[in-house]
């Protein structure tokens, strides 16, 4: 069996129509794996469909563009250039006509390139979206691989440019967030008793973490402390951050920011979580006015975990005590537990 796959591309008007084959299929008898579509052929499919719906849209678009916007006047040809455009189903090579400007009305300059003014930006938007969205989640050369698997652009991404992408994004969220301040408390008591009945508590939870460079060349260069939180809702939806603490300028914008975004209001309660650590308590202060400060569980049990293993190492002689020290850790715990 031999399957055809054509389009059909019809004017606006339906008085003109374009048919073009796209791709054959051939198909022995039925067999588990030649049942339906395969990967290698849905990526030709959407390939050879991609060039051919921008080829026509492209056609049309030029031939629009062709008339004088203020005289009507038929432009003419100068020649074609080719643009490059990459997209989520392969990278297109456009040909674009360049046109020169009417003489009705002065210009800068005598030609122009009417898709090439369309198109400032070379790589489609869902392209970068995904490219950002993987390389964020998993190193470059990974989301590369990825994508390349499922998406016919074998050869046509690489982990530079998602990288490069990935830090424009980065700098632009950067822009977008507003400045640091010394406190983002707003409004007074009598503000904060007009404001809608609040959901329940916010819970922020924060922990850092140093990252340490692998060759050491001194030990304050190389070495960097990251710190991350998560802020949960009531209902359990969560978001996350993340900042360099030597280097982030805005840290508190950055989480005063996630807490607005989870819908938190002046009058309701924030429950901070911290290992008590002195830099993560400062940062965690002056957002909320019904904050309560919390050192969780968690950290509390590790540092006494900690503590019971070098317990177990000690011998008789070196404690010099009549105490037994693991039972005592143990009892510290309940105590605090309590
Ligand atoms: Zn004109």
């Amino acid at each position: 069996m031999k399957v055809k796959i054509q389009i059909v591309v019809e004017s606006d008007h339906g008085d003109s129509q374009v048919v073009q084959e796209i791709m054959q299929i051939s198909r022995g008898a039925l067999q588990p794996e030649n049942l339906g579509l395969k990967l290698a052929e849905a990526k030709t499919l959407l390939q050879n469909l991609q060039h051919a719906l921008a080829e026509q849209q492209v056609a049309e678009y030029s031939q629009q563009q062709e008339l004088c916007l203020h005289c009507s006047q038929k432009l003419l040809h100068k020649d074609k250039r080719t643009i490059v455009y990459r997209t989520l189903f392969g990278k297109l090579h456009l040909q674009c006509p360049r046109l020169f400007h009417c003489p009705c009305q002065e210009q800068p300059t005598r030609s122009f390139n009417p898709v090439a003014n369309l198109l400032p930006e070379r790589t489609s938007r869902e392209l970068l979206y995904l490219e950002s969205k993987f390389g964020s989640l998993m190193s470059y050369g990974l989301s590369v691989k990825l994508l390349q698997e499922v998406l016919p652009i074998e050869g046509e991404i690489n982990t530079t440019a998602i990288r490069n992408n990935l830090h424009t994004i980065g700098h632009r969220l950067e822009d977008e967030l507003g400045e640091e301040k010394g406190g983002y408390i707003e409004g007074c008591p009598r503000d904060w008793e007009e404001l809608p009945r609040p959901d329940l508590p916010l819970v922020l939870g924060m922990d850092g973490g140093y990252v340490r460079s692998y060759d050491k060349k001194s030990r304050s260069k190389g070495n960097f402390e990251v710190i991350v939180g998560k802020s949960i809702k009531a209902d359990g939806t969560s978001k996350r951050f993340g900042g360099v603490y030597c280097y982030d300028t805005k840290p508190q914008r950055r989480i005063f920011e996630v807490l607005k975004s989870q819908g938190m209001q002046m009058n309701q309660q924030v429950t901070f979580l911290s290992d008590g650590d002195e830099k993560i308590r400062e940062l965690q202060v002056y957002l909320n006015p019904n904050a309560e400060y919390l050192l969780d569980w968690f950290h509390i049990t590790m540092r006494l975990t900690v503590m019971s293993q070098t317990a177990k190492g000690l011998s008789k002689k070196d404690t010099e005590l009549d105490t037994d020290i693991p039972k005592e850790l143990e009892r510290i715990k309940w105590y605090l537990w309590r």
